[in-house]
């Protein structure tokens, strides 16, 4: 297990002099300032899903580790067919099957039942499909027009062993897994799970239950706290902090020793309020980050006790978004994950749209049946109910543009987050 170096102080430092801050130099300087916080360790197989990699993984055996048959058919040497339109082979006693080689070799000129799987005999390169074949008195026939090795896979064709199959900072989903345990891999070593605390802010939350007019129900941590578990990270429940900077500080003291980043939401805009930000200027070395996009108030990003702390917006929609933008690579970074990019892909528009030049903007989308994508009829950020409505983003970038109807824009469904 290595630990690995702690974080630089001014991972967070933005260049002087930028007042707004474009979404791709935050996206740069979270790329380059930070690094993996989380140790190695060594685990089975079996316990490899949603695990980071820190090594390269290499096969153990090929795969397939032997040639064998692609289908159900009659093997032979190719080589023994002549020149005829039809072929006749004599089958010898015996079958090849998976999990049930034949031993022995297969004499030239004559062929042997096989089935998908089985390995090749000796004395067999051609397989020919079961369909194509007449099988009468200990004999089979069919046409000519095979070609040499037809229906059979070569050993390695896939993955010849001790080949790269998996780089370090790939995070291993079920078919990954699946691949390893074919190449006969079952040791491997990953990071440890990066642990993320989830922390909300403010004297007018309250949990499920009855409430006041003039308290709001804490959507943010759960909505945050399942993020971070689709992501595939450890998830510490950091509970509310009320605005109160003692209050505050204390929590994050304690934090600090259990986890490995922490997102918090609320409090970092600055007002009187903002104890968040209040208490990370002053004691955490906090950078805020006023990053040109809607929706999106600035981020409060420092270092507690060397733990990143992530400011986000208490909106719920500004939380949801900046989370998706922003925290979600900066996560995968600190996890030892290559750096994510979501995948969009350009979808004629629905609707039309005009928007000014300077920030990049996030509208909550979704597919209709005509392949178009159409948004959600109110840009508010209060709408809470817009985020269950979409099944992603569209990404509108700095520039002015009007957007109408079949133009092409940038859609990011919420499945390229990992969500
Ligand atoms: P703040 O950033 O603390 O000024 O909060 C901005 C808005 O988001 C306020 O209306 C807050 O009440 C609301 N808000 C903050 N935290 C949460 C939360 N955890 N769940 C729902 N709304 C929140
Ligand atoms: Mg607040």
């Amino acid at each position: 297990m290595i630990a690995p170096p702690p974080l630089r102080d001014d991972c967070f430092a933005l260049p002087a002099g930028v007042d707004w801050t474009p979404a791709d130099v935050a996206l740069d300087r979270l790329k380059n300032g930070l690094s993996v916080v989380c140790a190695t360790e060594e685990i089975d197989i079996g316990d490899a899903r949603g695990r980071v990699l820190s090594a390269d993984v290499h096969a153990k055996r090929s795969n397939p580790p032997a040639p064998n048959s692609a289908v159900d058919g009659y093997g032979f040497s190719f080589e023994c067919l002549g020149e005829n339109d039809v072929h006749r082979l004599d089958l010898i006693d015996g079958r090849a099957a998976a999990g049930g080689p034949f031993q022995d070799e297969v004499p030239f000129g004559k062929a042997i039942r096989i089935l998908t799987g089985a390995i090749l005999p000796v004395g067999v390169d051609t397989v020919i499909l079961e369909e194509d074949v007449s099988v009468a008195s200990g004999e089979i026939a069919f046409h000519a027009g095979l070609k040499p090795f037809a229906n059979t896979r070569k050993a390695g064709e896939d993955v010849n062993v001790n080949e790269i199959a998996l780089t370090a900072g790939h995070r291993l989903g079920p078919q990954d897994v699946g691949l390893l345990v074919a190449l006969g891999v079952s040791k491997i070593t990953v990071f440890k799970r990066l642990r993320v605390g989830v922390l909300s802010t403010g004297d007018e939350l309250v949990n499920a239950g009855p409430a006041e007019p003039w308290q709001t129900y804490d959507a943010n941590r759960p909505m945050l706290g399942g993020l971070v578990e689709n992501f595939g990270y450890a998830l510490v429940d950091l509970g509310q902090a009320p605005d109160d900077r003692s209050a505050l500080k204390e929590i994050l003291n304690q934090a600090a020793s259990h986890v490995d980043a922490i997102l918090i939401s609320g409090g970092a805009s600055g007002g009187d309020e903002d104890h968040v930000s209040a208490l990370l200027r002053e004691e955490g070395n906090m950078q805020t980050w006023r990053i040109a996009i809607k929706p999106g108030r600035p981020l409060a990003l420092s270092l507690w006790h060397g733990v990143p702390v992530f400011g986000l917006p208490g909106n719920p929609v500004a939380a949801f978004v900046c989370s998706l933008i922003f925290a979600r690579p900066a996560l995968g970074v600190l996890a030892g994950q290559a750096w994510n990019e979501p995948q969009g892909f350009m979808v004629p528009a629905s609707f039309t749209k005009t928007k000014k030049p300077g920030r990049r903007e996030y509208l909550r989308a979704r597919l209709n049946t005509d392949g178009q994508v159409e948004i959600f009829k109110s840009e508010g950020s209060g709408r809470i109910s817009g985020l269950s409505w979409s099944t992603g983003l569209v990404e509108l970038d700095e520039h002015a543009q009007t957007i109408q109807p079949k133009m092409p824009v940038r859609f990011i469904p919420y499945s390229s987050f990992g969500i």
